[in-house]
């Protein structure tokens, strides 16, 4: 082909813009253009560090597939790994794999069977020797050589499983991500795993539940690994917001190693599991994502068959913390920040999808929103639940909001004003009984109340209920 056949033919194959553009629409399409990067850039100078508030936050739904959560890393994975299905040489005895991504423990050493965030959850794969077992036949609790209790419900039991040796790490990986830091570190086998956020006095509170905070004050993340007599490697955090330093802390039963938080606001959680190749993965969570905006997971209490507590007013719980929810995203939003609900309709949610919410999405901040009911129908006010200590400043900005909002409210007599404040409490409920980002629980007034319920039945009292939580998540953020 000569150069006019190869024309032809590109410009049949539409190759060539045949059009020709004439030098007058030219140039008012570059003054266009023009006109346009500098309105972007003027935009851009003007946010300076806050340009996490250009534009409005999006409100999706959060979804997770509704699937069998119980089944054995070791089925598919873990090739690599030391396990109790195999003869390590160490004898046999009774032993447990965790087959549920998020196992929760208590203290094997006392009779409280009670959640405490002194114990954190292990991840699918963790494998431990049963020493006894506590509970009903039916419902039988295994208390673990690492010293804490599991639920029967987490576990597959292998009465003959193979023991395991003593356990050694070695750093594998370790680099920022958009949301804090990731690591991860090269194990023989799945040890059990505890995390802690330590200094912390707690003291006795609300129903005698000992896990109250008065101020939080951690100044580190213990993370301990049980049977594990070494630890080799390098982790580089000069680039974290988050940690300053680490440390290796041999121990008798294991060992520790100790985070330091640079500071104690910006740590938002940590999450581990176990990676496909059988390394131990760590997240370290900050309170602001660097590539993006905040993403905040807000979660309207029951929905569906559920419809939560009984109301005096038209409407029952479910209807009352769905209408408030979507007005705080909607205020959320306008600020910038991404939203994530766990519900937008009258659906059934159950607790452990909205647990699985938090774990697939792995939000900034998770905050439940729900209505009290009493049969005592004196009781009013509101008040605001938090389980992990970092959690709890959380719950202290929104409960500030939200008790200026009440003492308002009742501002004509001042012992109601005070007593409507109900203050801000520890309290395990299921949804705040996460370790992978502040999560709190807030009770937006009684439903059971006369005064209380015609507030919360009121659009005015709705828009100022939803305001208060808004500005509350807010200043944690902070954004504002
Ligand atoms: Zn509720």
């Amino acid at each position: 082909m000569d150069k006019e056949q190869v024309n032809r033919c590109l410009k049949k194959k539409g190759y060539y813009r045949t059009k020709k553009i004439s030098y007058k629409k030219l140039i008012i399409g570059m003054a266009v253009i023009i006109v346009v990067l500098i309105a972007a850039l003027v935009v851009v100078l003007h946010s300076g560090t806050k340009n996490v508030l250009v534009g409005i936050g999006k409100i999706t739904t959060a979804k997770v597939k509704e699937e069998d959560m119980r089944y054995s890393y070791y089925e598919d994975n873990g090739g690599s790994l030391l396990t109790p299905y195999r003869d390590n040489g160490a004898g046999t005895g009774r032993m447990a794999e965790v087959i549920v991504p998020y196992a929760e423990c208590t203290d094997g050493a006392t009779s409280d069977n009670r959640s405490n965030p002194l114990c954190s959850a292990l991840t699918r794969g963790t494998v431990d020797r049963v020493v006894s077992v506590e509970g009903s036949a039916d419902n039988p609790v295994y208390v673990l050589e690492s010293g804490v209790k599991v639920n029967d419900e987490y576990l597959q039991i292998m009465e003959n499983g193979f023991l395991l040796p003593e356990n050694t790490l070695a750093v594998s990986t370790c680099g920022m991500s958009a949301n804090g830091v990731k690591f991860t570190l090269d194990t023989q086998w799945a040890v059990p795993v505890q995390m802690r956020t330590e200094p912390q006095e707690y003291y006795v509170g609300y129903l005698e539940r000992a896990y109250n905070v008065e101020e939080y004050t951690a100044e580190y993340l213990d993370i301990h690994f049980s049977r594990t007599i070494a630890f080799s490697g390098e982790l580089d955090f000069s680039e974290s917001d988050v940690i300053r330093s680490w440390e290796w802390i041999p121990e008798e039963d294991g060992g520790t190693l100790r985070l330091k938080l640079k500071k104690r606001g910006e740590f938002y959680g940590v999450s581990y599991s176990l990676d496909k190749n059988g390394r131990f993965e760590f997240v370290v969570k900050k309170n602001i994502t660097t590539d993006s905006s905040p993403v905040v997971m807000l979660d309207p209490g029951h929905g569906g068959s559920d419809p939560g507590a009984s109301s005096l007013g038209e409407e029952y719980e479910s209807a009352v913390t769905l209408n408030i929810a979507e007005k705080v995203a909607d205020c959320l939003a306008a600020r910038g920040v991404k939203v994530l609900m766990t519900r937008r309709e009258e659906s059934d949610v159950s607790l452990d999808t909205r647990i699985a919410m938090i774990r697939k999405y792995s939000p900034t901040l998770f905050v439940s929103i729900h209505c009290d009911s009493s049969e005592t129908p004196d009781l009013f006010g509101t008040h605001t639940f938090y389980y992990e200590n970092f959690s709890q400043p959380l719950a202290d900005s929104i409960h500030r909001q939200m008790a200026e909002v009440y003492g308002a409210l009742y501002q004509a007599d001042e012992a109601k004003a005070a007593e409507s404040d109900r203050g801000i409490k520890f309290y395990p409920f299921a949804v705040t009984r996460t370790e992978n980002c502040p999560s709190v629980l807030v009770e937006c007034g009684y439903l059971s109340n006369e005064e209380d319920c015609d507030f919360l039945m009121s659009e005015a009292g709705r828009l100022q209920i939803a305001a208060a939580i808004a500005d509350g998540i807010v200043e944690q953020l902070n954004i504002a």
